[in-house]
C-alpha cells in the first residue's frame, strides 16, 4: 500500500510531516505506539489515516465533548465515516451510531471517557469490531499533567474487558514523570514510543514582572494591531475585566471562559477565528483543539499553574513557524494566590500541586535561557542558548560558580540523593528545621558552608546545575535530585564554570491603576523649563498663578509623552477636556514645535483609560456635591476614608472640573478666613500645602487648606 497516496486521497495532504509516516505503519501492523508531539504537529492524522485503512471501527477516547463534534464534522467533510458516543446524544442518536458501528460502517468513533465506563456501551463494544483504541491527550492520565482527570484512569480496565488490541496514546505534553504515569497505567512499557523534540524555534519566550501591568498589555498588545492573541488570566471576572480595558483603550477584543453561555462563547470564539475580533482573554477553558495558525502572541496575565500548561498555552502562538511571542506576567503574589486555591486539596494532590508551582517559579525567575529550561523540563537535554529569548537577549551578570556549585553537589551526595530542591538548599544554608535535624543533617560537613546565602540562592545554584546536566531529577521520587556521572567527576575534578544571577521581581502585586501613580519618570528638563516659562507668561497675561492653568506634574508629563493634539493632551494627569479647551492651544503649539525641531517621536504613552466602574464613581461624587451632600456621607457611600475622598475630588478638580464645596466649607471655616486662604493661593508662586501650611503658621489644618484650594481652583481656573 502506497500512504502517500491514501495521505493524498483521503485527506488531501502531499506529505507526511515529523513521524507521522511511521507511526502510522506501525498502527497497521497493529503494534502499540506512544506518541509525544507538540500542539499543532498533527498528532490526530497517526490514527485517523490508519482507522481508515484498517478494517473494522477505530475507538478514539478523548476528553473533550466540544472537540469531539468539531472532529467528527472535519472528518465528514472529508467524506470518511465518524461518530460520536456522548452524554449530547439522544437515545436515538446514540442508537443510530451504535447500529452504524457495529455494521461496521464507522471508521472512526469517539468516546469520553465518561461514557466509556457506562455498562451499556462497554456492551455494545464488546460487539463491535474494534480495529484499535487511540488515547488523546493522554496526560490526563497522570496527577503530574496539568489537566488530571480521574476517569482517565479507568481506561485500562475497562480496554481490558473489551479484549485485545493495538493502542496508541498521544498528548502535546509529557515530562519525564508524566510519560512514565502513562506507560505503567496504559501498560504501554513495551510500546513504540515516538517524541518529537519541543523546540519551537519561532517562539520569543519572555517573562516580565507583574508592574504596571495593565498599561504594559496595552502598550504590548497595541503593537500587534490587526493580529491575533490570545490573553490567559485566572479567573472569569478578570477574562470579562480584561476585555473591558482592552475594549475601552481601542482594542478589539472578547472574553472567553466556561461562566459565559454556550452561544455567547461559541460566538466569541468564531469572532476569534474569523478574525472579526484580534484579542480573546480567556480562562484555560479556551484552546483546547482551537487550530489558528496565525496567533502572533499569547499573554499570560496572571503565572499559569504549571510549565506544562504554560508550554501548552504558549505553543498556540506562531503555528504558522512565523515569528510569534509568549510573554508572562510574573509576580510571586500570584503564585501565592494559586497555593490558597489548592487548600482544599488531599495532602498528596497539594505537595503535587506545590511542586509544579515551584519549577514555575524556577522557571521565572531564572536568567537562563528559557528555551533550554523549557526543553529540559520535557526531558530533552541541549547545550546551547537559544539566543531569541528574553534571557539570551538581556543577558543577567555571571558570577564564577565554581566553588558553589561543588557546595552544592557535595550537599547531594551527603544527603545520600534522597532529598529535593528546597531540602539540600536549607542544609547548605545551616537551616535548623525540624526535617533537617530529625535527618541528622546537622552533621554534615556541608551544613551551614553556604550561610552567605539565602535559600533561593542555593535553588537557583542547583537548578542551573540541573539545566547544565551536573544533577538530575528523579523520575519515580518525584522532585529528588540525583548526581549525573558530569556531576560526580566535577566533585572530584571541580573546574570553572559561569552561571547566571536570578532575576530579582518587586514583591508587588498587580497595580490596578497606574495612571495616577506613575506617570512622570524621567521627563525632558529643556521642554519642561519652557512649558514652564509659558504657563509663567500666560499666568501673567491672565492675571492668574501659574498653578492654576497647570499643574508642575501635568507639565512634566507633558515633557515627557509630547502631546501635540488635544485629545494627547487630555490624556495628561490634572488635564480635562475643560483646561486642554481653554488653555491647552499654545502648550501644544510649543509642543510641536519643539519635537519638530529636535527630530523627537512623539511617544503615544499608553495611558489607562479607566473602566466604566472608575467613571461612574467620579460621576456619583460630581453629582453628590452638587445636591450639597455631605461629605463624610459621600465617603461612606462610596467605602473611602475621607482622605480617599479629598483625593478623588482634587483629581476631578484638577483636570478642570468646577466643583462647588461652598456648603462645606462654610461650616468649617468663617468667610474671613476664607477669603484670607484665597488671597494667599491668588498671590502663591506655587500651589503647595505644605508651604500654605507653614506661611499660615499652622492655624489651618492641611483639609481646610486643601479644601480651600479647591474652591480657588474651581472659581478661578475651571
Ligand atoms: P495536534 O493534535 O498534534 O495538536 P492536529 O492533529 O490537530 O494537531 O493537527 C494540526 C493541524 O495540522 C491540522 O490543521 C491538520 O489538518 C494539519 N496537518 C496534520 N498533518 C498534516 C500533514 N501531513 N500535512 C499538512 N497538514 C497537516
Ligand atoms: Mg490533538
Amino acid at each position: 500500500m502506497n500512504l502517500k497516496e491514501e495521505l493524498k486521497k483521503y485527506f488531501g495532504y502531499n506529505s507526511f510531516r515529523g513521524d507521522q509516516e511511521s507511526i502510522i505503519k506501525s498502527v497497521l501492523l497493529k503494534k502499540d505506539a506512544f506518541v509525544i508531539m507538540p500542539t499543532g504537529a498533527g498528532k490526530s492524522l497517526c490514527y485517523q489515516l490508519p482507522a481508515v485503512l484498517m478494517e473494522g471501527t477505530a475507538i478514539v477516547i478523548s476528553p473533550l465533548i466540544a472537540l469531539m463534534k468539531n472532529q467528527v464534522d472535519q472528518l465528514n467533510a472529508h467524506g470518511i465515516q465518524a461518530h460520536f458516543l456522548n452524554s449530547t446524544l439522544s437515545k436515538s442518536e446514540a442508537t443510530r451510531v451504535k447500529k452504524s458501528v457495529l455494521a461496521e460502517k464507522t471508521k472512526l468513533l469517539y468516546v469520553a471517557p465518561e461514557s466509556l465506563t457506562k455498562e451499556e456501551n462497554v456492551d455494545f463494544l464488546s460487539k463491535a469490531n474494534i480495529s484499535f483504541v487511540a488515547v488523546d491527550e493522554v496526560h490526563c492520565i497522570s496527577e503530574w499533567g496539568h489537566d488530571f482527570r480521574p476517569e482517565y484512569r479507568k481506561i485500562r480496565t475497562i480496554l481490558r474487558e473489551l479484549g485485545e488490541f493495538p493502542v496508541i496514546a498521544l498528548t502535546a505534553t509529557a515530562t519525564p514523570k508524566v510519560q512514565l504515569d502513562i506507560q505503567k497505567n496504559l501498560n504501554l512499557e513495551d510500546a513504540e514510543l515516538y517524541k518529537s523534540s519541543f523546540l519551537r524555534d519561532n517562539l520569543f519566550y519572555e517573562v516580565r514582572p507583574k508592574t504596571n501591568s495593565k498599561k504594559q498589555l496595552i502598550t504590548y498588545v497595541k503593537q500587534f494591531k490587526g493580529q491575533s492573541g490570545i490573553i490567559y488570566c485566572l479567573s472569569r471576572k478578570k477574562a470579562e475585566e480584561l476585555a473591558d480595558l482592552l475594549q475601552v483603550n481601542n482594542i478589539n477584543a472578547l472574553p472567553y471562559h466556561a461562566g459565559l453561555e454556550q452561544s455567547v462563547r461559541m460566538k466569541n470564539q468564531d469572532a476569534f477565528l474569523n478574525e472579526e475580533v484580534d484579542v480573546i482573554t480567556a480562562t484555560i477553558a479556551f484552546g483546547m483543539g482551537i487550530d489558528k495558525p496565525d496567533v502572533r502572541y499569547v499573554v499570560h496575565y496572571d503565572a499559569p499553574k504549571s510549565l506544562e500548561g504554560y508550554y501548552q498555552e504558549t505553543g498556540r502562538a506562531g503555528r504558522d513557524s512565523l515569528q510569534s511571542n509568549c510573554l508572562m506576567f510574573y509576580s510571586y503574589s500570584d503564585i501565592v494566590k494559586l497555593e490558597k486555591f489548592n487548600k482544599d486539596k488531599t495532602v498528596s494532590e497539594r505537595d503535587n500541586a506545590r511542586q509544579l508551582l515551584d519549577e514555575l517559579v524556577g522557571y521565572a525567575e531564572s536568567s537562563t535561557c528559557r528555551t533550554r529550561q523549557l526543553l529540559n523540563y520535557f526531558g530533552e537535554r541541549t547545550d546551547e542558548d537559544c539566543g531569541n529569548c528574553d534571557n539570551c537577549k538581556n543577558p543577567k551578570d555571571k558570577f564564577e560558580a565554581k566553588d558553589d556549585l561543588l557546595l552544592a553537589l557535595q550537599a547531594i551526595e551527603q544527603t545520600k540523593e534522597h532529598f529535593g530542591f528546597k531540602h539540600v538548599a536549607d542544609v547548605i544554608k545551616g537551616s535548623e528545621a525540624k526535617a533537617i535535624k530529625s535527618n541528622g543533617h546537622v552533621d554534615l560537613m556541608v551544613w551551614g558552608k553556604g550561610k552567605s546565602h539565602d535559600a533561593q540562592y542555593w535553588a537557583s545554584i542547583l537548578r542551573q546545575g540541573l539545566i547544565n546536566g551536573f544533577l538530575d531529577k528523579d523520575i519515580e521520587q518525584y522532585g529528588v535530585l540525583k548526581l549525573t556521572e558530569k556531576g560526580k567527576d566535577f566533585i572530584k575534578n571541580p573546574f570553572s564554570i559561569e552561571f547566571v544571577k536570578d532575576h530579582e521581581y518587586p514583591e508587588v502585586g498587580e497595580e490596578e491603576d497606574t495612571k495616577e501613580k506613575d506617570t512622570v519618570k524621567s521627563y525632558d528638563k529643556e521642554l519642561f523649563a519652557l512649558l514652564k516659562q509659558l504657563r509663567k507668561t500666560l499666568g501673567q497675561k491672565k492675571g492668574l498663578p501659574p498653578f492654576v492653568i497647570f499643574q508642575e506634574t501635568s507639565l512634566q508629563e507633558m515633557a515627557t509623552i509630547y502631546p501635540i493634539t488635544k485629545d494627547d493632551l487630555t490624556r495628561v494627569n490634572g488635564v480635562g477636556i475643560g483646561k486642554a479647551t481653554k488653555f491647552g492651544k499654545p502648550f501644544l503649539d510649543l509642543i510641536q514645535k519643539y519635537v519638530k525641531e529636535k527630530n523627537i517621536e512623539p511617544q503615544t504613552e499608553v495611558v489607562i483609560k479607566s473602566t466604566f466602574n472608575k467613571f461612574k464613581a467620579k460621576i456619583f461624587i460630581i453629582q453628590q456635591i452638587d445636591r450639597k451632600m455631605n461629605l463624610d456621607e459621600i465617603a461612606s457611600a462610596r467605602n473611602m476614608s475621607f482622605d480617599e475622598l479629598l483625593d478623588e475630588i482634587e483629581r476631578i478638580c484638577f483636570s478642570g472640573t468646577r466643583l462647588n464645596l461652598d456648603y462645606h466649607l462654610n461650616d468649617i471655616l468663617d468667610e474671613e478666613d476664607q477669603d484670607e486662604i484665597f488671597d494667599y493661593f491668588m498671590e502663591a508662586e506655587t500651589d503647595s500645602i505644605e508651604e500654605a501650611f507653614h506661611e499660615f503658621e499652622e492655624v489651618f489644618t492641611e483639609e481646610e487648606l486643601r479644601l480651600m484650594r479647591i474652591k480657588f481652583l474651581s472659581e478661578v481656573g475651571n
